[in-house]
Formats: structure tokens, sequence, C-alpha cells
């Protein structure tokens, strides 16, 4: 080969290794590019998995729906405890440990210092206000009970009236909504600051009655429902769930636990 063609072989050598490179090159960096590209949407997939995750725990998490037949069946309850529609009776209890994180003393007439959460406490004053315009003055008697204290009270009761009488009318530890801190027991001047029956039949049961509702309160334990909610009637005791909740309850005439669907 000649000096000359040597040189041109090397240039076009070189020229061809250069272009290889340049597509070399290219090749590397679209390749980085798109597993950067699939690193992302596996990134964007995982956080839609997280996202819809969530979303269906959201839509679990106040479960409780419809265990018996019922007409109810679409309303939900919530199986967390903090709920303000935590639904709390014979069939479902409450640890024994739970306080709610929220409770506040009533600054209101009451026959003793007692407690509710915050929601309910303030939509308490709102209802006492309102008795207090048409001329009613209701008393907060007992609200918040620990589990202690409802323990107690139930043994108090059992010795008292016997085991059979005691569950008509006080809850067993954990199966109390006054450990919810969203019952109250409310009385008046005209049943002597107790908690009677005939407290129905006052100017402040019947008030109670109907207009607890409006601030968010249902009369838990109505007349004739014994055999729905497994308690004699008790005119006095209110539950809070919201205006929303509670005014539906009131315009079903049903107990909670028809309006839920759940035993
Ligand atoms: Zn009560």
């Amino acid at each position: 080969m000649r000096i000359k063609d040597k040189k041109r072989f090397i240039i076009a050598c070189g020229g061809l290794a250069a272009i290889l490179i340049a597509i070399i090159v290219v090749f590397t960096v679209r390749l980085y590019h798109s597993g950067n590209n699939a690193q992302v949407a596996d990134k964007t997939a995982s956080a839609k998995t997280t996202t819809t995750q969530e979303a269906t725990t959201e839509n679990n998490s106040p479960t409780t729906t419809a265990e018996t037949g019922n007409d109810a069946g679409d309303k939900i309850s919530s199986t967390s405890t903090d709920s303000i529609t935590a639904l709390v009776n014979k069939n479902h209890s409450i640890s024994a440990s739970y306080v709610p994180n929220d409770l506040v003393t009533l600054d209101l007439p009451s026959t003793r210092d007692t407690q509710l959460r915050s929601d309910a406490a303030e939509a308490l004053v709102k209802l006492f206000n309102a008795a207090s315009s048409a001329g009613l003055d209701l008393y907060c008697c007992s609200g918040y009970r620990s589990y202690e204290t409802q323990s107690e009270l139930y043994d108090w009761n059992v010795s008292t009236y016997g085991a059979e009488q005691a569950d008509l009318v006080s809850a067993r530890p954990g199966m109390s909504e006054h450990q919810l801190g969203l019952a109250m027991d409310v009385t008046s001047a005209s049943v002597g600051f107790d908690l009677l029956e005939s407290f129905g039949t006052t100017a402040e049961g019947q008030f109670l009655k109907n207009n607890a509702y409006k601030y968010g309160f249902i009369i838990r334990y109505p007349q004739d429902k014994t055999n729905i909610t497994g308690y004699a009637y008790e005119p006095w005791h209110i539950r809070y769930l919201g205006v929303d909740v509670a005014t539906d309850i009131y315009n079903s005439g049903k107990t909670m636990e028809e309006y839920y669907g759940v035993n």
C-alpha cells in the first residue's frame, strides 16, 4: 500500500470508528433515558397503587355494614371507636383502654362534673340554650364514663337489682356509649334531677325528644324498642351522631341499630 493510500485508509477507519462511537453514545443515552422513564413510570404506578389502597381503606374502614337484613343496608356506621357514628351496644363492645382524646368538662348546669368529647359538648351547649329560650332548664347528669366507672356502676346494678334487670338498665363495661364520650344523661328539676322514665312526659323530656336531633343528638333507647336496643326506655339518654345522621334517624323513626341494619 502506498503511503497516500495508507493515510486514506487510516482516515476512513477513524471516520468509521467515530461514527460507530457516536452511534453507541446515542444508543446508550437513549437506553439510559428510557430506563429512567421506566423507573418514573414504576413510581407513578406504585404511587397510584398506594392511593388506591388508601382509598380502599378509607372506604372500608368505616365499615360494619348490613350484617342483618333490614331495609337500611346502604347506611354505614363506623368501626373506628373515634368516629362520631361508632356503634356500641351489647354486640359491639369497645376496648377497656379506650379513652377519647378530646374530652372537655361541660360548662352547663349539671348535677355533677361531667365530660363529653368536644364536638358533642359544643352541640349540647346549643341544645341547652335552645331549651332555655323555650323556658326549660335542662341539666347534665352523666356524660363520659371510663371503663372502670362503668364496671362499678354495672356491678352496683347487679347487686341491687339482679343480673337480668341490671342488663336491661345498664351496660356492661366496654358496651356503654358513655365510654365513647358521645352520650349524655339529661335530667331536670321536674323529676328531682333523677333519671326516671317519667322524664319522657315532662316538658323537658318532650323538648329533648322533639329537638335533640337539630343539634345532632338522638334519643338512643326509645320507647317500645327494647327488643332491638336491648335496653329499657331511656328518655334521658341522648347520643351525639352529628346533625345529618341524627336528623335522618329522627325522620326515619328508627333506632341506630335499625338505621344501620346491624344488631
Ligand atoms: Zn345513659
